[in-house]
């Protein structure tokens, strides 16, 4: 497990399903975490008043359940840790984090900021990175972060050091996407920063949080109606060896799935909207894509179709979708069960 030349995991897509605790769950569903299943079985009154999910009986089934009672420990090592090894062996990988806003997709992802214990998937992600490059020095590994956001199909550099001056978000560079003769992307006015220890990287992940949190209020943004992409490059190199290795790691933060579908809003709202339901429809698509691409061999992957796809083309992908067990919320939460079962 311990060896960074392990063996690529195959191109291949699993989907998570994680419940977030609480002391007042509507016990309208029951789960099987050996069998990742789970049965929905809604009261007559309460299912007639939902919208699009009508009927009183559901069951799915995902590549992994985690309950409500599972530690940041347990996620990371089901979710987080494969990836970092498959990016230390020279693969790309990505993480993304699926869901309703309050749902736990900010905590999954980066945890939350006052136990040490609820650190979430990046900064665990950073500890075992350098703990590898303690481990192995012959492999002469680097490391560099950038993160990205993406508003309304537009990219912005979270550690851009103008960001905290900036008053209106259209004021800053811009991040556009370039593609070379090979296929590939590259992101222009996005900063990339060699990090030579964790706490370096850490202090990244705080200024681009810090920064985000910054054009929340003076923009009157709200996070949840972005995407963010944490990404941790990596290049190695063995001695004595020319060839040079090299991956990314991408840890997504997705904008919540709620506005998706739902009517009524209006103007600036309503353009956010528009936005998020085509952008998490793209990744839809490509998420299907892929499980095709592994079952039937399909070989077109639709990533050019928006930003966020394109910039996680040609991934090993783990998404976690976190729903609530709250009554209040049996809509929000059957739909992202439908959406991560459409997938798995
Ligand atoms: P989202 O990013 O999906 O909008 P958050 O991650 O911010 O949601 O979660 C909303 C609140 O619930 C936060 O206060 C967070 O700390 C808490 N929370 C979410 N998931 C968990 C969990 N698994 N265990 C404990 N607290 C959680
Ligand atoms: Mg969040």
């Amino acid at each position: 497990q311990d060896n960074i030349e392990a063996t690529p995991t195959d191109n291949n897509i699993k989907i998570f399903l994680r419940i977030k605790p609480t002391k007042k769950a509507s016990g309208f569903f029951t789960w099987e975490e050996d069998h990742n299943a789970m049965e929905y079985n809604i009261p007559k009154d309460v299912a007639s008043g939902l919208i699009n999910n009508s009927r009183t009986n559901y069951k799915f089934k995902f590549d992994g359940l985690i309950g409500m009672t599972a530690k940041q420990e347990e996620v990371f090592d089901r979710i987080g840790r494969p990836c970092v090894e498959n990016a230390l062996a020279g693969f790309n990988s990505t993480i993304f984090a699926y869901g309703q806003t309050g749902s736990g997709k900010t905590f999954s992802i980066t945890g939350g900021a006052e136990r040490y214990e609820d650190r979430g998937i990046i900064p665990r992600s950073l500890s075992l990175i350098f703990e590898k490059i303690k481990k192995h020095p012959e492999c002469q590994i680097s490391a560099f972060i950038s993160y990205l956001e993406i508003y309304n199909n537009q990219g912005y550099d979270l550690l851009n050091e103008d960001h905290q001056n900036t008053k209106a978000i259209e004021d800053l560079p811009k991040v556009s996407m370039l593609e070379d003769e090979d296929g590939n992307c590259h992101l222009r006015n996005l900063s990339m920063h060699r990090v030579a220890t964790e706490e370096d990287a850490l202090n990244l992940l705080f200024l681009g949080d810090t920064n985000r949190a910054v054009s929340e209020t003076s923009m009157n943004l709200e996070s949840s109606r972005s995407h963010c992409i944490f990404t941790v490059s990596i290049e190695s190199r063995k001695a004595g060896s020319e060839v040079i290795l090299r991956s990314k790691l991408h840890m997504v933060d997705l904008a919540g799935s709620e506005r998706a579908h739902k009517t009524g809003a209006k103007g600036k709202v309503l353009k956010e909207a528009a936005y998020i339901n085509t952008s998490l429809h793209y990744l839809e698509m490509v998420i299907v894509a892929l499980h095709e691409k592994n079952s039937k061999g399909r070989t077109h992957i639709p990533y050019r179709n928006s930003m966020m796809t394109s910039v996680l083309r040609d991934r090993f992908t783990v998404m976690v979708a976190t729903a609530s067990a709250e009554k209040e919320q049996t809509d929000e939460s059957l739909s992202t069960c439908r959406f991560a079962q459409r997938v798995a």
